[in-house]
């Protein structure tokens, strides 16, 4: 299992990797600990989480091949053992041990010097690691936690070397080795935490199989062979290959109880697939041949045979594993507010360090007492768990929002989604389903139902509009035959019009018509009022200036809209709806859903100066549309959602897009916002709490009450912080949305 995460979950830096001319110098990014860590966004290093740093683009594109030669977290370890192999003698001729056991070490010639030349190599052996990658650091101008333990190690080793050679008694050697030895353990355990932490890519990464079945030519051609049987064709011939080796048009078979390689349609076979890690629907859903398929869902009883339309980067899963990437890089205002104060920190540890050694030695303590306090602050204030509490809840929170069915594009708009007041429903696709039938036909007087149908059948014909469909839909039921129309424009919020024959026909609402000069006031004020109050949109057909007839149609409002106004009301989150449709019509489905407030008859392009209207009320907005001419509104709100069935427009113009196309998501993103925030806030209290507090006990405050804090105790507070912070982040999944 493990190979298995380790080849995916590079597929995508791959990608970015793969297009070696779109890299500028400084675009690239490296952690100061593991520079074969190599990649062009920023973000937090994959190994131990600590925030990568700008470098130098490589010399070569790193392969998958190299990253894994980099994966040593054993390294650690190692030198760990030996660290705290060289320590023990290093501790038995120490004055404490000395003092506190009453031991004495048999002295002999030089022992001051065996003591240096063990020290050196702690120093340089254990401690290398810090002092290369405080380097890097320095080197990107972004001191950090690798630059303080540098300071600190050097300080200690420093001075202790310089007592040695000047023949002083008290070195810093037993400190300096513990010190160090502690913070690779430290660090080890941390790498292991925040690999748990931040199993998040790899979690949907392990979501595909490695392998798939691909049917060889000679039996692709007998998949696609309609006169075949299917169980004859389940026997033709078929190879084991690893899915990179898969290409778009491949057939595949996938037997019962096996993952989906690609993202595909199925040709032959009926399964119930589970699609729940994808989609968050817990109840498997039944498809058959002509079915598409997503890779990474799981075959229920039924063989199939799926002809492969995605493969790799474009797959539907592929893309979710982009947007967590690109959510653990894209800094939330949180995120930016700890990045600045563990910058802060490392220049206040270094001012506190320096203020620390001149005040100990104006107040007459010696030097040993004054380095071993500087060597303490440095190492406590060490902004390792600051950098860490953000990130970690992010991307576990953009995860726990994709199993779901939330995809977070912009973390920004998660975050905002907290303080949301007022949550604005598109009508039309959103909390309705937006699959119009034809309810009732009303011809005017002298007019057939069949002339009615046939007019707005033709003009709508080029639109692509819910009620075009529905209009259209019927009329091929009745096997209408259509008139061939001219010049045909659209009448965006309002319906289209054309030149049938010799006169200009439209068909659309009642200001389309009144734009037309059409006159039926009487006829709108009675049947058609009437409709229209029990929630049918009502749509009339014109041509010359004479009023044909009217079509009623009727949508299904989803079921799950009235739960989610429900909710939202619970969390104390009015719901208002905006339409293009007739008052009467937004009249009655506000009554139906329990809805605050509605919009109705705003055109399209004034759906945004709503949102811009309430905003000026001072509310958070948030606005679901299905980006059907809502695009620029999801655009101007505080939270855009967009229903994962809708256009590409909106889905691109929205924060975040519902897979599920349910309104209920909506509390769940606001819960989920919630949760998050918390628990970014109990992280930032547990990383940056305990370094304002234990940073005065490090410098020696409580020295008069006897309380003072030996570097390499010091180093245990600091990895325990980091610890907390990861696992803190981890119980995030524990929570549910629902
Ligand atoms: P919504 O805001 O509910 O998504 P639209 O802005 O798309 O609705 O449309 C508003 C109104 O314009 C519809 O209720 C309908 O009366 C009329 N309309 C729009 N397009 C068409 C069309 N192609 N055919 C008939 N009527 C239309
Ligand atoms: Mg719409």
């Amino acid at each position: 299992m493990n190979n298995n995460h380790c080849h995916h979950s590079h597929h995508n830096h791959n990608h970015a990797n793969n297009k070696p001319d779109e890299v500028k110098p400084g675009d690239w990014h490296t952690c100061p600990m593991h520079p074969e860590v190599i990649q062009e966004r920023p973000g937090m290093c994959p190994i131990c989480g600590m925030a990568l740093v700008p470098a130098k683009p490589p010399k070569k594109i790193p392969t998958e091949h190299d990253k894994h030669k980099g994966h040593k977290k054993t390294d650690f370890l190692v030198k760990f053992y030996v660290t705290l192999a060289l320590t023990i003698p290093i501790l038995l001729y120490s004055d404490v041990i000395m003092m506190a056991f009453g031991w004495n070490a048999p002295r002999f010639p030089g022992v001051d010097y065996l003591m240096f030349v063990l020290g050196s190599v702690v120093f340089f052996y254990g401690g290398g690691v810090f002092l290369t990658s405080a380097y890097r650091e320095l080197r990107a101008r972004l001191p950090g936690m690798m630059t303080l333990i540098a300071i600190a190690i050097t300080a200690a080793y420093g001075f202790s070397a310089y007592v040695t050679f000047a023949g002083g008694a008290h070195t810093l050697f037993w400190e300096l080795a513990t010190l160090i030895a502690v913070m690779l353990i430290g660090h080890y355990i941390e790498m292991r935490a925040v690999q748990g932490a931040k199993g998040a890519l790899r979690e949907l990464a392990r979501l595909l199989p490695d392998m798939a079945e691909k049917l060889t030519q000679n039996s692709s051609a007998a998949a696609a062979d309609k006169t075949q049987s299917y169980n004859s064709k389940l026997k033709t011939n078929s190879e084991i290959v690893p899915i990179s080796e898969l290409k778009e048009g491949d057939m595949v078979l996938v037997r019962p109880g096996a993952k989906v390689p690609a993202d595909g349609k199925i040709i032959e076979g009926q399964s119930e697939l589970n699609e729940s890690i994808i989609t968050g629907e817990s109840k498997p859903a039944v498809k058959k041949a002509g079915d598409e398929v997503i890779a990474g869902s799981i075959n229920g009883d039924g063989s199939l045979i799926v002809q492969v339309t995605k493969i790799g980067e474009n797959t539907f899963l592929a893309g979710i594993m982009r947007l967590v990437a690109e959510a653990e890089a894209s800094k939330s205002r949180l995120q930016m507010l700890s990045d600045r104060a563990a910058f802060y920190l490392a220049i206040i540890a270094v001012v506190g360090g320096l203020m620390t050694l001149l005040v100990w030695l104006f107040l007459g303590k010696d030097a040993f007492f004054a380095v071993e306090r500087v060597v303490a602050v440095l190492v406590i204030a060490c902004p390792h768990a600051l950098g860490l509490a953000i990130p970690l809840v992010a991307s576990i929170s953009t995860t726990m929002g994709a199993k779901n069915g939330l995809l977070v594009r912009r973390r920004l708009a998660l975050e905002e989604a907290r303080n949301i007041n007022i949550v604005l429903f598109d009508k039309t696709g959103t909390l309705t389903k937006g699959e119009f039938g034809v309810y009732s036909i009303l011809p005017s007087e002298n007019h057939s139902e069949e002339e009615v149908l046939r007019l707005a059948a033709s003009i709508n014909s080029r639109s692509e509009h819910p009620l075009a469909k529905a209009i259209l839909a019927k009329a091929e039921e009745k096997n209408i035959s259509l008139a061939s129309i001219s010049d045909f424009e659209r009448v965006a919020g309002k319906g289209a019009k054309a030149q049938v024959g010799d006169s200009l026909a439209a068909v659309g609402n009642r200001d389309l018509m009144a734009d037309f000069e059409v006159r039926a006031d009487d006829y709108f004020a009675g049947k058609v009022s009437g409709l229209e109050k029990q929630g049918k949109t009502v749509v009339h057909v014109a041509k010359g200036r004479e009023l044909i007839g009217s079509i009623a149609l009727a949508d299904m409002i989803r079921p799950e809209s009235k739960d989610a106004i429900k909710k939202l009301k619970e969390m104390g989150i009015r719901s208002a709806m905006i339409t293009g449709d007739s008052e009467d019509v937004a009249k009655w489905v506000a009554g139906e859903l329990g809805l605050d407030q509605y919009f109705a008859r705003v055109l399209p392009e004034e759906k945004s100066d709503k949102v811009k209207l309430l905003q000026e009320q001072g509310m958070k907005v948030a606005m679901v549309g299905d980006g059907i001419n809502d695009a620029p509104a999801l655009t101007q709100s505080d939270l855009g959602v967009a229903i994962g069935a809708g256009t590409n427009v909106a889905i691109e113009s929205a924060g975040i897009v519902l897979v599920k196309s349910d309104p209920g998501d909506i509390p769940k993103i606001i819960k989920l916002s919630r949760l998050t925030y918390v628990k970014m806030i109990q992280n930032i209290f547990w990383a940056a709490g305990y370094n304002i507090v234990a940073m005065p006990i490090a410098a020696g405050a409580l020295y008069a009450q006897g309380i003072v804090l030996n570097p390499a105790v010091a180093a245990v507070f600091m990895s325990l912080s980091t610890v907390i912070v990861a696992i803190n982040a981890v119980l995030l999944r524990r929570r549910s949305l629902g």
